[in-house]
């Protein structure tokens, strides 16, 4: 899967993109990740992105000609399956979003900043506006790695044990079972006796069990999803 983000700060990428999981997937070639500076698709002197709102208003809005640009430069050499606004009104991320995605092979991620961008890119170049939850960041920078950390993490190959995303909170509408490791005894704080028990029936029961009544206690919503 290749993965272009659109960004005016791509720095902000560093971090989350050269640890763990996602350098992982990048070191293996599972995922290609590409940043690029929309400033460096400013044909102004002074590389300006950001304009006052027709209309007045608070706050700067991004220009449509960089992005635009940018945008259709990738277009020319790459076919892209969604080219996706982060956006704090678009579609919820959920875990079967982050599912369908995962099949995809290219994307756009665009990350606005300020206001927000030019509505006519999301009206023109547009095909899906996701937003990570009913919040405002400053950019979509947090919201893009958020949602490239839940893809990439499904993706054949990424994960050592390939079933443990399967297993994850979500996937089957359940939130996970509790998980304990050694020792199994803390300060007298037991690990439950079914899980050093060896019975591998017995322990899928206990788990499937745990997962049923998490769910029921703190997220009832989902259990209608899963026809319980
Ligand atoms: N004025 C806009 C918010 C702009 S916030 C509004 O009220 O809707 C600046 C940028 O941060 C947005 O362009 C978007 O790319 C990103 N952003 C903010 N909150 C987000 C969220 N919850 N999910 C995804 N992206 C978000």
């Amino acid at each position: 899967m290749q993965i272009d983000i659109l960004t005016l700060f791509p720095d902000l990428f560093e971090g989350p993109f050269s640890q763990s999981i996602l350098k992982r997937a990048k070191d293996k070639g599972v995922v290609t990740i590409c940043l690029h500076n929309i400033r460096d698709y400013s044909k102004g002197k002074h590389r300006t992105v950001d304009d006052y709102p027709f209309g007045g208003g608070a706050g700067m809005v991004m220009m449509i000609e960089p992005v635009a640009r940018c945008i259709e430069s990738l277009k020319e050499k790459t076919n892209y399956d969604e080219v996706i606004y982060m956006s704090p009104d678009g579609e919820l991320l959920t875990q079967k979003v982050a599912n369908r995605l995962s099949v995809l092979k290219n994307i756009i991620l665009l990350c606005g900043h300020y206001k927000g961008i030019d509505e006519r890119i999301r009206e023109h170049l547009i095909t899906r506006e996701i937003s990570i939850g009913n919040y405002v960041l400053s950019g979509g920078e947090l919201a893009a790695a958020v949602l490239t950390d839940a893809v990439v993490r499904l993706m054949p190959g990424v994960l050592n044990d390939e079933t443990s995303a399967l297993s994850d909170s979500f996937q089957d509408d359940l939130i996970s079972p509790p998980v304990y490791t050694r020792p199994s005894d803390f300060r007298g704080w037991k690990v439950p006796d079914v899980l050093l028990s060896g019975n591998d029936k017995e322990i899928a029961k206990w788990k499937h069990e745990r997962s049923v009544e998490r769910t029921r206690q703190r997220r009832p919503d989902l259990l209608d999803d899963a026809g319980f």
